[in-house]
């Protein structure tokens, strides 16, 4: 004969039983309304460009005489729409655990130097002096292509949020650490907006983004390259002062990804 123990749930257990599952119906809630807003967000931002596309194919058939100016700004759409689906493809991997990163010892000065000659056009356009300081740094163990790219989205901001300033790159050398710091004396963001700003599609100023040519999908994909590599950032900004970006990276192999 079977031997059927029933033991029965004390009124206690019940109870946080009971917590632990309104819990997780809160967190599919959430991650459910996180989701929905994220498709809103999607497809805002693709149907801004398009509705562009689409005004300016109009113009070129009814206006022949104003191609060269209307083939730019359909350029420049086409390039807006392309710059947002890149960033979607990464994130999507980066979600997903899927991104395949080909880490070995890079030197970060170098990727620095090369970063910089990238922008420096732009900065000089605007008036912003990019300056590098740096420690002599060890080699570190790191996706070189990903931290160019890390590097660029933080410069591409520092820069669309200054005028007239100045940035400041600077490679430090800590025991087990590299810190590579981006500051800017550019608009800063207020101390309320700060927790919010490596969500994906978060913006200081929902209208600003469009003027400025960004996606609104550069900071989070910066914290989940710097996430899956290991490392840390941390953001310090004032309004009005500017803002500093301090990314960590672990010097040793223990930057190795699983
Ligand atoms: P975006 O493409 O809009 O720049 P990001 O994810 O890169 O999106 O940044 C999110 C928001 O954080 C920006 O819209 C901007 O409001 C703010 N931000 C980021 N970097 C800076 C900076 N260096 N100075 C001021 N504001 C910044």
């Amino acid at each position: 004969e079977l031997d059927v123990q029933v033991k029965l749930a004390s009124e206690d257990e019940m109870g946080s039983l009971a917590q632990a599952i309104n819990s997780l119906a809160a967190d599919l809630k959430q991650y459910r309304d996180s989701r929905a807003e994220f498709f809103v967000n999607i497809s805002h931002e693709l149907r801004t460009p398009l509705t562009y596309i689409e005004g300016y194919i109009q113009v070129l058939r009814n206006k022949p005489d104003q191609t060269a100016s209307t083939l730019q700004i359909l350029e420049q759409e086409a390039k807006r729409m392309r710059l947002l689906v890149n960033d979607l493809f990464d994130l999507a991997q980066l979600e997903e655990g899927k991104l395949a990163l080909l880490q070995e010892w890079v030197d970060l000065s170098e990727i620095v130097d090369t970063t910089i000659q990238n922008v420096k056009a732009r900065a000089n356009e605007k008036g912003v002096k990019i300056l590098f300081e740096e420690d002599p740094v060890s080699l570190v163990y790191l996706d070189g292509y990903r931290a160019q790219q890390i590097l660029l989205n933080l410069l591409d901001n520092a820069l669309r949020y200054t005028n007239e300033g100045m940035i400041c790159i600077r490679l430090t050398n800590r025991e087990e650490h590299v810190l590579l710091s981006v500051r800017d004396t550019g608009i800063g963001i207020p101390q309320e907006e700060l927790p919010y700003i490596f969500d994906r599609f978060y913006r200081v100023e929902k209208s600003r983004s469009r003027d400025t040519g960004g996606t609104g999908l550069g900071l989070s994909i910066v914290k989940k390259l710097i996430d899956v590599q290991n490392g840390r950032i941390e953001v310090r900004s004032q309004a009005g002062w500017g803002t500093e970006f301090v990314c960590t990276f672990p010097l040793s192999e223990e930057g190795k990804s699983e």
